[in-house]
């Protein structure tokens, strides 16, 4: 085997952020084994890669035991969407728990280098704004999100656990809300939302006043960032923050969306889910400093841009 070519194992690879992963992983060189239980992931996204022999696809879930040699390992399985995550919340707490111990008791057997998709949850409906690796966050321990938000906390703490008993080298990037090419359209989080929803003209559904924040990352600034986290110093573990930290309202983003559609859809408004964070605004300056010069390209204009196309194209063919 070619000595620079790293066999790496991604967990939801078939998923959003793990599809974009594995192809970047392949165009680097490596072999890349992409593990899914199709969950909220599908085949058809990595079905474009089948053709590269140092590409496989395994169905299989992460809270049962797998065995396989690697040299590193991203950890991504687990739904990402308030609406799939908490259809079955105690399978979401069940893929963080036992997922995360599988990957990391593999990790320590075969001395892999493990990476963990965290997230900006961990910080719940901050206090402190915007939110430093520091923070521990104001997390609801029994609400409609802890299934999501506790069993990441969890998947952070096996992570530093297993490093400080076993030696494992891990990282744990939180990122901050993504979105890009290749999500499902029915997936309910707010930008694939609202690109359908104007794309055909409906109504745009704003949750409560609309004036809650988010800070959105383009899908290629995060693989990046991911990828730079990867190289980093053993030494080095995170948590670090990974986004973009201009902040937007749901009112901005849906302006923006009928404008850059053209469309005719109006704005109505629905109840606020239960827990809904009120602002999320990432604090880069860890990951700058880390990630070898790592920081968001993409600004929400031209990302939103990219991303309409793709939802345009997808629903003219489907
Ligand atoms: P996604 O739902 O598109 O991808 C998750 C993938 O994991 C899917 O392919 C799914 O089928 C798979 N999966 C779920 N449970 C599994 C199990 N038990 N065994 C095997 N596979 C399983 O979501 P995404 O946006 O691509 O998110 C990927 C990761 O990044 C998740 O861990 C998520 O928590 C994290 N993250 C995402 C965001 C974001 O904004 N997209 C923000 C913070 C963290
Ligand atoms: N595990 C796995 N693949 C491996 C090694 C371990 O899936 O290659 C799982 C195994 O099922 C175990 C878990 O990881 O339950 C944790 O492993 P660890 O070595 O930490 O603990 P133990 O084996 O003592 O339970
Ligand atoms: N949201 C909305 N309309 C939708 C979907 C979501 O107004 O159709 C809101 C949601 O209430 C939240 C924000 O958009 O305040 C981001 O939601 P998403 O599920 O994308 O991400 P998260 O809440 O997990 O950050």
């Amino acid at each position: 085997m070619d000595a620079r070519k790293k066999r790496i194992l991604v967990t939801g690879g078939a998923g959003f952020i793990g599809s974009h992963l594995c192809e970047q992983l392949l165009a680097e060189g490596n072999e890349v084994i992409c593990l899914d239980n199709f969950f909220t992931g599908a085949k058809q996204k990595v079905v474009h890669l089948l053709s590269n022999p140092y590409f496989e696809l395994v169905r299989h879930d992460v809270t049962m035991p797998f065995y396989i040699e690697v040299d590193e390992i991203y950890n991504l399985a687990c739904p990402a969407s308030p609406v799939h995550y908490q259809f079955n919340a105690i399978k979401t707490i069940k893929t963080s728990v036992m997922g995360s111990i599988n990957m990391l008791g593999l990790a320590k057997r075969v001395k892999a280098k493990i990476l963990q998709a965290s997230t900006s949850e961990v910080y719940g409906d901050p206090e402190l704004h915007p939110q430093p690796e520091s923070y521990w966050g104001n997390v609801n321990p029994i609400g409609v999100r802890s299934c999501y938000d506790e069993g990441k906390r969890c998947a952070e703490s096996l992570f530093v656990n297993y490093h400080q008993q076993n030696q494992v080298v891990i990282k744990i990037a939180r990122i901050f809300n993504t979105y890009g090419p290749k999500m499902e359209p029915d997936d309910g989080r707010v930008v694939s939302n609202f690109i359908v929803q104007a794309l055909q003209n409906k109504d745009i559904t704003i949750f409560g006043d609309g004036l809650q924040s988010r800070s959105f990352q383009y899908v290629d600034d995060l693989v990046d960032g991911l990828r730079r986290l990867m190289q980093t110093p053993d030494d080095f573990l995170g948590p670090v923050n990974i986004g973009n930290p201009h902040e937007f309202t749901m009112l901005e983003l849906a302006e923006k969306i009928i404008a850059l559609t053209g469309s005719r859809s109006k704005i109505t408004y629905l109840p606020l889910p239960e827990d809904d964070p009120i602002q999320r605004q990432p604090d880069i300056s860890l990951a700058k400093e880390k990630l070898n010069g790592w920081e968001p390209k993409v600004q929400l204009e031209e990302g939103l841009t990219k991303t309409i196309a793709y939802f345009d194209e997808l629903l003219k063919t489907t």
